[in-house]
């Protein structure tokens, strides 16, 4: 077969883990890498609209802008959600080097040590907590300092907001005083409690993966970055993986692999490009006339999301919150500030204050988290390409959503083309404890919102409102309000079982020469935002295909 490129290892997309994989990989000088990434470059170009969506990236608060943007998103969009009322849920994914952490509210979170924990009970031997632990320390850079649980020196920043504001501070006493302890280190010895977040940005600017761990790369001859580069199927010989066939710009075009193929596309993509390469449930291929490699009924089952509703109220006419700053002189002068200083509105994320507490007093760790923010989105008036506009009158939104939830949905490929969307199928709330959980969350928001520290502040509750009082109530604007907080994993599992689709080396089951290395590996949710643990498989998934360990890296 005559190849029109040709490495040792072929990544497939550029986002949170495969920058990370495309950096480590590439550091071997003896090494020929090379990256696919279906989206462009994340930095600065003559085009002007595209110049606009890629400032959007780097700037933080440029995260509402480009939710909906088709130029660095894929916009998918899940199939209407029955255990929802029929809502079709629309679920951004970055689309541009540095994926989803191009795009995500850089919230850096690492979720439980006990997740991890599961996994390795789960029989993903090697993914411990304490195995994982020191692939969050090699990938971090903490402002902060090292301490034992975290570290200097790494890639990714991991910086303290820039400024606390009045409102927050007053959430997290109301928070302490409804018995959720204060918590200056959500990601340390113990996640319960609350506090303000920390975040992958750095001197006020985002810090993807593409800025972290890519762009510093670029310059090495061994790395080749292809971008606008739509892989469509893995090329197999027999049951090895040997290349990848992709397309860009409208013509064909396929890469050798002389070493492995290693799928990096995501949460709802490498489930999707397993299925159009013949590795998936027969069945499903079949019906679709994909000629089969490997029969592997886990490909595209067993995804996991978390689902966030949100409680919003009017703040009291004296309350300045981040709403009023989004609009006139006071929008000019945050501007100034961050021009002068990376400080203010413009390096804001899309939550100020993490609140991890348990729905039962009996549970071993927390399984709520709260995302809050003094600000409310304006739901009458969506902005251009979809972005988020803030209401114009003082607000603040407590937003719970369960942590471990147990319902289930899938990817299945609708068509052998890979330019259509798979069916997601997200069945939120589908499973009673997940229902449960998030009405215990509302309850606590709403006891949050009634303590003595917030009674100068919150006029009245917007939504629900008051009059939404019972559980049946509460449950169906649950039902009709809640909203993915963008978390997708689960579907290319981990594991042993007949479920699994990767071993704990992260090689799919029944083939060779191909890997799995995103979030879409994790057999379980983890309790919390999904960046930080996709960076740390992408570095584990590093020393699993180098064959190095973490001991070896400490060497
Ligand atoms: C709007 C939003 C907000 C979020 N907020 C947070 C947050 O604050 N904190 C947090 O921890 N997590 C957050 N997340 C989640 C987190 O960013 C993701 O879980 C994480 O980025 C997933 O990493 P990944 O490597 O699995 O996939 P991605 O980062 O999505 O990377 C996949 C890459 O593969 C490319 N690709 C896909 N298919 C192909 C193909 N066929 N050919 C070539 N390239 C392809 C994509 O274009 C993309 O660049 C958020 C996500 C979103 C979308």
């Amino acid at each position: 077969m005559a190849w029109d490129l040709v490495a040792d290892y072929v990544i497939v997309g550029a986002g949170s883990a495969g920058c990370v994989i495309a950096n480590r990989l590439s550091a071997e000088r003896s090494l020929q890498v090379a990256i696919l990434e279906a989206g462009g470059d994340d930095r600065p170009t003559r085009n002007l609209s595209q110049f606009m969506s890629n400032l959007m990236i780097h700037v933080p608060v440029g995260y509402a802008r480009n939710l909906k943007n088709p130029q660095v998103n894929w916009n998918y969009e899940t199939e209407a959600d029955a255990s929802c009322g029929g809502r079709v849920f629309s679920w951004p994914r970055g689309k541009v080097l540095g994926g989803s952490s191009s795009l995500n509210a850089m919230l850096y979170v690492r979720g439980q040590h006990a997740d991890y924990d599961g996994w390795r009970q789960l029989g993903c031997e090697g993914w411990g907590w304490d195995d994982v632990k020191p692939y969050f320390l090699r990938a971090q850079h903490q402002e902060r300092g090292a301490s034992d649980f975290h570290a200097i020196g790494g890639p990714l920043n991991v910086s303290d907001v820039t400024e606390t504001h009045p409102v927050s501070d007053a959430v997290i006493e109301a928070c302490v005083s409804a018995g959720i302890p204060r918590n200056t280190d959500i990601n340390g010895g113990e996640q319960e409690g609350v506090g303000y977040y920390q975040l992958t940005v750095k001197n006020g600017q985002r810090c993807s993966t593409a800025v972290a761990y890519l762009h510093p790369a670029m310059s090495r001859s061994n790395l080749q970055v292809v971008t606008e580069a739509l892989a469509s199927r893995v090329i197999f010989e027999g049951k090895r993986a040997v290349g990848v066939e992709f397309i860009q710009n409208g013509v064909t075009k396929t890469i050798q692999a002389r070493r492995e193929v290693i799928l990096s596309g995501g949460a709802v993509n490498s489930p999707q490009l397993l299925q159009l390469s013949g590795v998936g449930p027969g069945a499903l291929l079949a019906e679709h006339g994909v000629p089969v490699v490997h029969d592997l009924p886990g490909v595209g089952e067993n995804l996991q999301d978390h689902y966030l509703v949100a409680l919003t109220y009017r703040l009291k006419p004296h309350v300045l919150s981040v709403n009023e700053l989004t609009r006139g002189l006071r929008f000019v002068g945050e501007t100034v500030k961050y021009l002068t200083q990376r400080k203010g509105l413009l390096t804001l994320s899309a939550a100020h204050i993490a609140a991890f507490c348990k729905s039962r007093p009996d549970l071993a760790t927390p399984d709520i988290q709260f995302h809050i923010l003094p600000a409310t989105t304006d739901v009458s008036n969506v902005g251009e390409g979809g972005a988020m506009e803030l209401e114009r009158a003082p607000g603040l939104t407590i937003a719970p959503c369960q942590v471990r939830p147990e319902s289930r949905g899938h990817v299945r490929i609708k068509s052998p083309d890979p330019r259509v969307h798979p069916s997601i199928v997200a069945n939120y709330l589908s499973d009673p404890l997940d229902r449960e959980v998030i009405l215990a969350g509302l309850k606590l928001g709403r006891a949050i919102a009634e303590q003595p520290a917030l009674a100068d502040l919150i006029d009245h509750e917007t939504l629900p409102g008051p009059a939404v009082k019972t559980k049946a109530a509460l449950l169906a604007y649950a039902k009709m309000a809640g909203q993915t907080l963008y978390h997708p994993v689960g579907a290319c599992a981990m594991g042993r079982g007949p479920g699994a689709v990767v071993d704990p080396q992260l090689r799919v089951h029944g083939v060779e020469g191909l890997r799995v290395a995103d979030a879409s590996i994790m057999p379980r949710l983890v309790s919390g935002n999904t960046n930080a643990p996709s960076i740390m498989i992408g570095e584990k998934a590093s020393d699993l295909i180098l064959g190095k360990t973490a001991s070896s890296m400490a060497a």
